[in-house]
């Protein structure tokens, strides 16, 4: 194994020939890799690896978290949710918080949890569904087989357009590392509509050897001009990816606008609920709460990087809160929250 390191280390190293050569991958299981096997020391100088927008609660802006809160102070409902989005703060409150207060938030390891205690509970039971192409067909599976009083606030995000946010946004950026849970769902052919920009991408596994197999598919194609979409993932990603995923999830939803911290407004990446399950739509079902609600700033977040971490424009390093005021014990930004975040990640394996 090590061998192979050694050797697939060497032939990037010959073939950069001192180029640089800046890649990013779009995904926070690869940041773990990343980080956890310490990958960029034993890269060489010149071939850099840049962190993107691959974690789904570090991209949620805050204005949706500010929805759920105000729903929450305004109704009597369950709130249920993945752990990781219950610790993101807003300004000095977090979904834990509104929990610490008596407020019904539970949370739940799966969309089936929540439509489990929707069948046991008589009170409305609102999830809030984050999460890219991966985890949304089980949440469309959840919407069309759920109690009357389960509703979904969806603050999906479709990951595929989103990265034509990062293509023509100003940054030098000669290959991309693609998702690997993403690209099971999406397939190969997703990334085809990104061939006009002559930019390599290649889908990667999670082991160490499939991160590093992938930045060599990356370098040799930079070198031969190749601005191909590779695919190291094989034994999990398909040409056609999951079809019947694919087809559960554009039954029940839609793209729209959406918003990206970070990366503002990109069209078709956010995700709504079609009409067909409008009675599933928290959005349209409490559509008089959010009616009255308007988003503020969060002072608190001032300083905070979080948006520049996710383009890849710096590392947690460079947020000066990075471990002073911001640590995993008191995050100030999602970055910091999340085990996909690269802030948390970069905490976690003492990378300073
Ligand atoms: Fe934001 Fe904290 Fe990361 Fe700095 S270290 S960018 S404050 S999450």
């Amino acid at each position: 194994m090590a061998e192979d390191t050694g050797r697939i280390v060497r032939k990037i190293e010959e073939l950069s020939e001192g180029q640089e050569i800046n890649l990013m991958h779009l995904c926070g299981t690869h940041e773990d890799t990343i980080s956890k096997y310490n990958l960029r020391s034993i890269l060489p100088p010149n071939v850099k690896l840049l962190s993107g927008p691959g974690c789904p609660v570090c991209i949620i802006p805050d204005t949706d978290l500010q929805e759920v809160f105000h729903l929450l102070e305004n109704r009597d409902v369950i709130l249920t949710t993945f752990g990781d989005m219950a610790r993101v703060p807003f300004e000095d409150r977090s979904l834990f918080y509104y929990r610490s207060k008596g407020k019904d938030v539970r949370i739940v390891y799966s969309v089936f949890d929540a439509v489990e205690i929707a069948k046991r509970e008589d009170k409305d039971v609102v999830f809030f569904g984050i999460g890219f192409e991966t985890t949304m067909p089980s949440i469309a599976v959840a919407i069309k087989d759920s109690p009357e009083n389960f509703y979904v606030y969806s603050a999906h995000r479709f990951f595929i357009p989103a990265i034509e946010a990062l293509v023509s946004e100003d940054m030098k950026i000669d290959g991309f590392i693609n998702p690997g849970h993403v690209s099971t769902i999406v397939g190969v052919k997703a990334y085809e509509r990104y061939r006009k920009y002559g930019i390599p991408m290649a889908i990667a596994g999670f082991e160490p050897q499939d991160v590093l197999l992938a930045v060599y598919m990356l370098v040799r194609a930079v070198k031969e001009n190749d601005g191909g979409i590779f695919n190291e993932y094989t034994r999990a990603v398909k040409y056609e990816g999951n079809v019947k995923a694919q087809e559960v999830m554009n039954e029940v939803f839609y793209s729209r606008d959406g918003e990206w911290r970070g990366l503002g407004t990109i069209p078709e990446t956010g995700v709504g609920i079609r009409n067909d399950f409008e009675e599933k739509d928290a959005e349209k079902v409490f559509e008089d709460v959010f009616e009255n609600f308007a988003p503020k700033e969060d002072k608190r977040k001032k300083h905070c990087r979080c948006g520049e971490v996710l383009k890849g424009l710096i590392t947690p390093k460079d947020c000066r809160l990075f471990m002073t005021a911001c640590t995993p014990r008191n995050p100030i930004g999602p970055c910091m929250v999340s085990f996909e975040g690269t802030c948390n990640i970069w905490a976690k394996y003492s990378i300073s």
